[in-house]
C-alpha cells in the first residue's frame, strides 16, 4: 500500500498531537476558559503512538512533527522522541511549542534525539504577548529561543500568526530578528479554525501585507530553496541576513495541491486534513494490521482536494468542529 490519495498526492509527513492540554490560552486558538479537555484514558499512550508510526514508516512516512495542545506539558515527551527516533525510515522529528517550558527541558529533549523546534511567538512586546496568550510570559519564551540557538537546535523557526490591530505593527521587528541570527521567522495567516474568536474576519490579514511592508521598509527579499521541513512555506532571505522569512498563506493562497500531511490527534483519530471533519479511530485497530491497513486506505480515500478557508469563509460551509489545540496545529 502507498500513502497516496485520490488526487495523486503522496504522504510522507505525520503530525502527531500528543495532548489537548495547554499552559496558554491564545486568543486565536481557544476561548479564555480553555477547551473541554479529553479524559486521560482517551489519550493515546506513547506506546500506541510509536506502534502507529512503526506501521506507517514502511509505507512512506519519513517526517514527524510533535504538537498539541502544548506538547511540553505532557510528561515524558522526551521518551516519546527517543522511541520515535529509533524507528527505521524516520528521517526528521520536529516539535512545535509555545516555548515557555523549553529552556529547562532542552537538554533532555536533545539527548533523546530532538534536532529542531518551531516556536510560536506572535509578539516581541510583553504586553501584546500577554494580550495574545492571556497568561504567557515573554521572557520565558525568549530564554527558550536563546538557549535553542546556543545549543544548536536548528533550523530554529519562529511562527508568527499575523493579526490586524494586534501584532501587525511588529512586522519590522520580526523581520529584523532574521538579520543577525539563524532564525527563520514564518508569518502564518490567521485561520478561521478556533470556533471562538468571532473577530476572525476583522483580524485576518493576507500575508501580501508583509511583503509590501518589507519592500516599503527597504528590505530586499531574495527567494530561498531547500530549508529543511519547508513544505508549505514560501521562503525568502533579506539581503545579507543569517535567517530567513517564510510566508504560510493557507487562506489567501492555499497549498492543498502539494499537501503531503496526515495527522494523528491526541485521542487517536487519523485525520487526513486539518480542515475537514473526517477522522477515523486508530486505537481499535492498532493490534490488527489488516484492519489498520483498511482504516488508512479509507482515510486517504476521504481526503478532500482542498479546504474551503478563504477570506469569505463566513459565507461558506465550515468543515471543522475542533480548534487547533484539539486537532493538533
Ligand atoms: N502549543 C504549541 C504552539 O503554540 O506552538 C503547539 C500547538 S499550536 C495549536 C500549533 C500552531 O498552531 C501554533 O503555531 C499556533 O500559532 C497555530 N495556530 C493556532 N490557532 C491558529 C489559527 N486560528 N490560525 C493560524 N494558526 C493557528
Ligand atoms: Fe496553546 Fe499553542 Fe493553542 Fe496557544 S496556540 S493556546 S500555545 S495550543
Amino acid at each position: 500500500m502507498k500513502l497516496q490519495d485520490n488526487f495523486g498526492r503522496k504522504h510522507d509527513y505525520l503530525r502527531i498531537s500528543i495532548t489537548d492540554r495547554c499552559n496558554l490560552r491564545c486568543i486565536y486558538c481557544m476561548g479564555e476558559e480553555g477547551i473541554k479537555l479529553l479524559d486521560h484514558r482517551d489519550v493515546l499512550s506513547y506506546e500506541e503512538i510509536i506502534g502507529f508510526v512503526k506501521f506507517l514508516a514502511p509505507l512512506g512516512i519519513k517526517k514527524l512533527r510533535i504538537t498539541g495542545g502544548e506538547p511540553l506539558v505532557r510528561k515524558g515527551v522526551e521518551n516519546l522522541i527517543g522511541g520515535l527516533n529509533e524507528i527505521s525510515g524516520i528521517e526528521d522529528i520536529a516539535l512545535t511549542t509555545n516555548g515557555e517550558l523549553l529552556a529547562p527541558m532542552i537538554d533532555k529533549l536533545m539527548d533523546n534525539g530532538l534536532r529542531r523546534v518551531n516556536i510560536s511567538l506572535d509578539s516581541l512586546k510583553p504586553n501584546t504577548y500577554k494580550e495574545i496568550t492571556r497568561i504567557g510570559n515573554l521572557n520565558k519564551v525568549l530564554q527558550g529561543i536563546n538557549i535553542a540557538l546556543k545549543k544548536g537546535l536548528t533550523p530554529l523557526k519562529i511562527n508568527v500568526v499575523l493579526m490586524a490591530g494586534v501584532n501587525d505593527e511588529e512586522i519590522y521587528d520580526f523581520l529584523k530578528l532574521t538579520l543577525d541570527d539563524p532564525i527563520h521567522v514564518r508569518f502564518i495567516e490567521y485561520m478561521p479554525l478556533d470556533g471562538h474568536d468571532l473577530k476572525w474576519s476583522k483580524r485576518y490579514l493576507s500575508l501580501q501585507v508583509v511583503k509590501e511592508k518589507a519592500t516599503a521598509l527597504g528590505f530586499k527579499l531574495n527567494p530561498v530553496e531547500g530549508l529543511i521541513g519547508n513544505g508549505t512555506a514560501e521562503t525568502w532571505r533579506i539581503h545579507g541576513a543569517k535567517g530567513t522569512v517564510g510566508f504560510i498563506h493557507p487562506v489567501s493562497n492555499h497549498f492543498c495541491a502539494s499537501c503531503t500531511r496526515l495527522r494523528l490527534t491526541a485521542d487517536g483519530k487519523f485525520k487526513p486534513c486539518l480542515y475537514w471533519q473526517e477522522e477515523l479511530n486508530v486505537r481499535d485497530t492498532l493490534n490488527d494490521p489488516p484492519a489498520l491497513t483498511n482504516l488508512i486506505k479509507q482515510g486517504l480515500a476521504m481526503k478532500h482536494e482542498k479546504h474551503l478557508m478563504s477570506p469569505g469563509i463566513e459565507n461558506q460551509e465550515q468543515g471543522y468542529v475542533r480548534c487547533m489545540a484539539q486537532i493538533g496545529g
